[in-house]
């Protein structure tokens, strides 16, 4: 059994729960520690009592655990992103590059807990000085989603241990096995009992638990809009800091002037690597009239081209979908898309491969309309919308006509409509013919509208979440 960490301790559990490989669901990872509201009161509890001497400990001494931290991940990347392609079912190159990029998180926030930096200033009033500092939350719990095991943990974990916060960690049910792997390192790594702890379980009761729990001074919150509403309102309900990062609905514009070949790889890239399982893919492929139907065409062909099946076989492009319930809920969208009156173009179908895996096609959608709920609603599978509009005013009101408004991408060789599109897309990220999916470590990542709430994760600007500022005044004499 895989336990849990608590205030530096690996602790069992009363119940475990069976990791399950959505490649081949007759391999089972490992059975996992399943905490109860109890072990998730006895992580906050660990993660207050460690609090004083890490907010206020060497900051050198907690740069070079982070650095540590980050200088395994990298090293072992091949290791964990094999262990991660295995629980989560993305392709091995997928996990090998989510593994090196929650390394390189790492190294970039050792960097940061040195330049946690104030102001100091005059005061309007005479012989006094003012300073504005920035001090931890205290215990802030990060309940993370399946999608990027790894990586999310990663840059919640760092970015708040950077900070001088202490951490307790509620990974997804689904993938306790890279949670629980970033633990075992950051505690080999140095980090005082207490001070970063791992509690998997069931969100609804750990998760729960953490949310409502008053020692914990901020949550950070990645996972569905329904859930994050919950967690939103539960935090606010006590006056806890929260960060949520939720759906998206994400358009590629292809504008006639695109390049062809470049406008069909975002396209692939975006909507469908990862097995469409990211919140910053490209759901609504939204195409102006003249290359349409060229466009379609070459899409529909590198989706038919494209090998689905066993996360850690060679030339395999598309893993499986993560687990049943999910598989249920792409080919009730398809369904839903067909009623709709939009037109399956290719995929949708069920794969048969040698192991028993959650094995779906890519799913392409034309004639699609922006109201239908294939174009409205998150799906987080292998499913895309072709929408086709006039020009590039349609487009981009299309683009923006959606709840949601993480990241928005547009193929163009017009600089004119690029930095239109930059300037108009109501999204907290642009991408200019690339995929809407694919960001960098060192930079804000966060959403507009119903995506996300709260400050930006990520780059200098995560340290808005995970500290808060203090004005002190003081009068010489
Ligand atoms: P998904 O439907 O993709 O699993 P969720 O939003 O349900 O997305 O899950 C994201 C994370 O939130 C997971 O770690 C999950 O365990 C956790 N979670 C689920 N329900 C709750 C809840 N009521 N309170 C706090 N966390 C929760």
């Amino acid at each position: 059994m895989k336990p849990q960490l608590i205030g530096g301790e690996w602790v069992t559990s009363p119940t475990t729960a069976p990791n399950i490989n959505p490649s081949d669901t007759t391999d089972v990872i490992a059975e996992f520690a399943q905490a109860d509201a109890s072990q998730a009161s006895d992580a906050v509890a660990a993660a207050s009592d460690a609090f004083a001497a890490w907010s206020r400990g060497s900051i050198q001494r907690r740069s070079e655990i982070l650095d540590a931290v980050g200088s395994e991940l990298v090293a072992r990347a091949p290791e964990l992103g094999r262990l991660l392609a295995r629980e989560e079912g993305k392709t091995l190159p997928e996990g090998v590059g989510e593994a090196t990029r929650a390394g390189q998180v790492f190294k970039f926030f050792a960097g940061e807990a040195l330049r946690i930096s104030g102001e100091s200033q005059r005061s309007v009033r005479p012989g006094v000085d003012v300073s504005v500092t920035r001090e931890p939350l205290g215990v802030v719990a990060l309940i993370t989603p399946w999608n990027f095991p790894l990586a999310i943990p990663a840059w919640k974990a760092a970015a708040a241990l950077a900070c001088g916060n202490t951490v307790v960690l509620k990974p997804a049910e689904l993938t306790p096995a890279c949670a629980w792997a970033l633990a075992d390192i950051i505690q080999r790594a140095g980090a005082p009992a207490g001070v970063f702890n791992l509690v998997s379980g069931p969100g609804s009761v750990v998760g729960a638990a953490l949310v409502e729990d008053a020692r914990v001074g901020g949550v950070s919150f990645t996972g569905s809009t329904t859930t994050g509403a919950r967690v939103g309102q539960a935090c606010m309900a006590r006056n806890a800091r929260v960060q949520l990062e939720m759906g998206g609905k994400n358009p590629l514009v292809v504008l006639d002037d695109a390049d062809l070949d470049l406008a069909v790889e975002c396209a692939v890239n975006g909507a469908f690597y990862s097995t469409g399982q990211r919140c910053t893919a490209s759901s609504r492929l939204i195409v102006t009239e003249a290359i349409h139907d060229r466009f379609v065409a070459a899409l529909a062909e590198r989706l038919r081209a494209l090998v689905v099946g066993h996360a850690l076989e060679d030339g395999v492009h598309i893993g499986p979908v993560v687990d049943q319930r999910q598989l249920d809920i792409d080919r009730a969208y398809i369904e839903i898309g067909e009623r709709e009156g939009a037109r399956l173009l290719t995929g949708g179908d069920l794969v048969s491969r040698p192991t028993a895996g959650h094995f779906l096609s890519p799913a392409l959608f034309v004639d699609v309309d922006n109201s239908m709920r294939i174009a409205r609603e998150e799906i987080f599978g292998p499913v895309a919308a072709v929408i086709r509009v006039r020009n590039f005013d349609e487009a981009l009101a299309v683009a923006n006509d959606t709840p949601y408004g993480l990241s928005a991408g547009i193929c163009t060789g017009s600089l004119k409509h690029a930095t239109a599109f930059r300037q108009e897309a109501r999204a907290g990220m642009v991408m200019v013919n690339l995929p809407t999916a694919g960001v960098d470590p060192h930079v804000p990542f966060g959403g507009q509208k119903a995506s996300s709430y709260g400050p930006r994760e990520q780059g200098r600007y995560a340290a808005e979440f995970y500290t808060t500022v203090k004005t002190a005044y003081a009068f010489a004499g």
